[in-house]
């Protein structure tokens, strides 16, 4: 198939928006990192985005909507506390379960009975909803088991000749996808951590909680409430390894490991700034924040540059600590060393 390169301009989203009205598929960018798109009221069409993505079929996709109103279309209800994080937080980096209407195809939700809705910032995302003229199921626009997409080039690498179409939109600001809360259950949980902190959240809904299994993996036989969580997300072809503390101890750690290194081709993902010796530095940012925005293009910078082993500092220092640390953990398989 051919994929066509799109721009944000109106043409182009003009032309975006026919291909998904049509039931076909279009890769966009949002906040958060680019969407693989397809009308949420066509079940055939959001079949093939599990076909292009080699997506596990009971891992459900998120609705994209415009406008607030599109929420009756989706959901069955709303309960206050999903209202209040929609009255702080939507448009924004979050997105919320809840029980879901009847024009939601099971195809959309992977059978269950609750829908993830998303109202995405970025302008370009929601004027090709507009285009659409219907919600848009999207999961993450990178194949099944890639870090997610941060900027088009991944897009491009991961989905050419498997979609319609990619509307360029650069670089995504917040890097790690969607933080998830689910409000079908009491108190509502965050079963992901993303760019809305669960300090955002504890000041609009007290009660909220973090699931026990955003920093663990999954065993086979569990059955965790996100379906995603069980899979092994944002992996590079490198093996990872966290190291985790404060500065002096993080590079005295990857300096010792670095001597010992087998021969192979090593990489530290850095944010203390150091200088190491026969490594490929690449540069995570200061803030945890600036971490989570290079994370998921370094990893596959990384794997770009037949790095076999990557080394990673880390060190939870704000709000957005959380949601790289369940990205990092993911992509080491849990090889962290704290010291
Ligand atoms: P992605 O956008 O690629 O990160 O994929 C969407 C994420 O949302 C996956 O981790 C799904 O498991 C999660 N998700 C979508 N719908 C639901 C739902 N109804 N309940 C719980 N998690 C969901
Ligand atoms: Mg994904």
């Amino acid at each position: 198939m051919e994929t066509k390169l799109f721009t944000a301009s109106d043409d182009d989203i003009a032309l975006a928006g026919e291909i998904i009205k049509n039931g076909g598929l279009v890769a966009f960018p949002t906040e958060t990192v680019y969407g693989l798109g397809a009308s949420a009221f066509n079940p055939d069409a959001a079949r093939k985005i599990y076909a292009a993505k080699g997506r596990p079929s009971d891992n459900p996709l998120i609705v994209h909507i415009c406008d607030k109103a599109q929420l009756s279309e989706i959901a069955e209800s709303i309960t206050p506390d999903a209202q209040s994080v929609i009255d702080a937080f939507m448009p924004g980096p979050i997105t919320i379960i809840l029980k879901k209407n009847l024009l939601i195809p099971d195809a959309v939700t992977a059978g269950l009975k609750t829908v993830a809705v998303r109202y995405p910032s970025n302008e370009t995302a929601c004027r090709l909803i507009r285009a659409a003229g219907v919600p848009i199921a999207a999961p993450s626009a990178n194949l099944s088991g890639k870090p997610s997409p941060t900027d088009v080039s991944h897009v491009i690498e991961d989905m050419t000749g498997r979609i319609d179409a990619i509307i360029d939109g650069g670089r995504c600001d917040v890097g790690v996808e969607s933080t998830i809360v689910d409000f079908t259950d009491e108190p509502p949980v965050i079963l992901r951590p993303g760019g809305v902190t669960y300090d955002d959240l504890k000041k609009v809904v007290p009660t909220i909680k973090i699931d026990k299994n955003i920093l663990r993996s999954i065993g086979a036989d569990e059955v965790p409430k996100s379906p995603g969580m069980k899979y092994k997300h944002y992996a590079p072809n490198a093996e990872v390894t966290v190291i985790e503390g404060e500065k002096e101890n993080v590079q005295r750690k990857i300096k010792e490991l670095l001597s010992d290194n087998e021969g192979k081709i090593a990489g530290v993902l850095a944010m203390y700034g150091a200088d190491y010796d026969n490594a490929v530095i690449l540069s995570a940012g200061e803030s945890n924040k600036e971490y989570a925005k290079n994370l998921f293009s370094a990893l596959r910078e990384f794997d770009r540059l037949g790095v076999e082993k990557v080394y990673a500092e880390f060190c939870e220092k704000d709000g957005y600590g959380l949601a790289v640390k369940n990205r990092l953990y993911k992509a080491a398989a849990q090889r962290v060393i704290h010291v």
